[in-house]
């Protein structure tokens, strides 16, 4: 898979930053879709299948935790979190929620795409596993 087949979804409600985003990744030929909202993000990480979501913590509708706990229990895409909270509490926190690497706000863009290429790097190394369904505390292996 070539980086160009790579679809990152992003969930910020701030349009400005919304647009840095896109044409950062753009520039990298990443395909990008967007959501203004942890609703509109949770039906988007559904849909579109991205490879990556890059979520903000201060959403209107509710917290980006919540975001993050949902998706978990359906998917185990990289979850990247761009926030302006730097509070160590809080990156513990959405890291404990299941994700898997904190940018604070404002960033670095050479950073923020590297970390990009790390976590797409990760999930491609774990693509080979087995199918696992979870299910809060119970995993399902579907291959048995
Ligand atoms: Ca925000």
């Amino acid at each position: 898979m070539t980086e160009a087949m790579f679809l990152v979804l992003i969930v910020e409600d701030d349009a400005g930053i919304r647009d840095v985003l896109r044409t950062l990744l753009e520039s990298q030929h990443y395909r990008v879709a967007e959501a203004e909202s942890a609703a509109r993000g949770s039906i988007e990480a559904r849909n579109r299948r991205p490879d990556l979501v890059i979520v903000d913590l201060g959403l209107p509708d509710r917290d980006g935790m919540s975001l993050i706990r949902e998706i978990r229990r359906f998917s185990p895409l990289p979850i990247l979190v761009l926030s302006a909270r730097t509070m160590e509490t809080d990156k513990i926190a959405a890291l404990d929620a299941g994700a898997d690497d904190y940018v604070a706000k404002p960033f670095s863009a050479p950073e923020l795409l590297a970390r990009v290429r790390s976590a797409l790097r990760r999930n491609a190394r774990g693509s080979g596993q087995l199918p696992l369904l979870r299910l809060g505390p119970v995993t399902v292996d579907l291959t048995k």
